[in-house]
């Protein structure tokens, strides 16, 4: 009988997957559903999956799963057989990485979780059920341009700030839950206006869609399969992107360029860039959008403070210590939307 859980050393499995001939193909993603038993779901995905040699991380929870993972190139439709012939997930729209090494994952992690988006959430009435309605790239561009429609980009704000859709407005905060009710808050005299809400790949908008629902907002739309598709919709159709800029991803690119457009600035001298770093100050960290020229004059660091004084290494963990700790920074590892 196979395991349920992955028990050979990790630096073992790093090696295993350097030595792998064959490429991968990384994909992502995600469906709200209800799963009445969680950890049945999960232990017969796992053995599926496992199986197939499927590596990654993924997410199942009461409303749904969300997922990260490679899988050997020749197994790819075998995979996407199996993922659809899985109850609940029949039709799972698959967001394939253009520009990925198939290297982020070397062993396979099926994690249960309270929610697969941290939402905050208590209200017992609020349901995924009643969701907004999807609008595919041809869809949004055409309800985007009438007059009285409201874009909604439920990102952070680094996030919007390299990138968004013409006209969309921010919900400036840094964190999902706080964004629901400030959404809520913003809109509250639009209840019957067309309101498009919009994230990275389209897990968070889809729930914001249900959560304007449920507080009384009448015309809830959301992008399907987020910025990921609408870019790949766009392109295939040939139709004009009203996406402008960059779609910032947690990756070594930072930021996968949609048009020419560079509508962020340089935060050391001001100049057109949307190019994010983190501070070279191990420190330090802090995600920031940095010009070339500034990059030098800074050697990479956000301040001068950064670039002058070496990190402090902790008496205990002989690590940086991290300051700034308010600030906004680049978590290592990759993230889950
Ligand atoms: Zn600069
Ligand atoms: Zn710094």
């Amino acid at each position: 009988m196979s395991s349920l859980h992955n028990r050979v050393a990790q630096t073992l499995l790093k090696q295993r997957l350097q030595e792998e001939t064959e490429p991968r193909t990384t994909f992502s993603f995600y469906r709200y559903f209800d799963i009445a038993e969680p950890q049945v779901f999960r232990d017969v995905l796992y053995q599926g999956l496992h199986e197939l040699k499927v590596f990654g991380r993924i997410y199942v929870a009461r409303e749904g799963i969300n997922g990260q993972v490679s899988v050997p190139r020749s197994q790819f439709e075998a995979c996407r057989a199996y993922l659809d012939a899985t109850p609940g997930l029949e039709g799972l729209r698959l967001n394939v990485a253009v520009d990925d090494d198939g290297k982020s994952f070397w062993v396979l992690k099926i994690k249960l979780r309270e929610k697969v988006v941290a939402d905050g959430i208590t209200d017992p009435d609020f349901t995924l059920n009643n969701r907004g309605k999807y609008l595919n790239a041809k869809e949004f561009n055409q309800l985007a341009a009438e007059p009285g429609t409201i874009v909604v980009d439920m990102r952070n704000h680094y996030e919007y700030e390299v990138g968004h859709f013409e006209g969309a407005i921010e919900v400036p905060s840094d964190t999902f839950r706080d964004q629901l009710p400030m959404a809520v808050d913003m809109l509250k005299d639009h209840k019957d206006s067309p309101i498009i809400m919009y994230c990275t790949g389209g897990i968070r908008c889809e729930k914001a869609s249900a959560w304007m629902l449920h507080k009384g907002f009448t015309n809830v739309f959301h992008l399907e399969g987020g910025i990921i598709e609408y870019a790949n919709k766009a392109k295939e159709w040939g139709i004009p992107s009203k996406f402008k800029g960059k779609n910032f991803v947690f990756d070594n690119r930072m930021g996968e360029r949609i048009t020419d457009d560079v509508i962020a600035h340089c935060h050391q001298c001001g100049q057109p860039c949307d190019t994010h770093v983190n501070c070279a100050n191990d420190g330090c960290h802090l995600l920031f959008i940095q010009c070339p020229e500034c990059a030098e004059k800074y050697k990479g660091c956000c301040s001068e403070e950064c670039r002058d004084q070496p990190a402090l290494l902790s008496k205990e963990t002989g690590k940086p210590h991290v300051f700034n700790k308010s600030r906004e920074r680049l978590r290592p590892r990759l993230k889950m939307p």
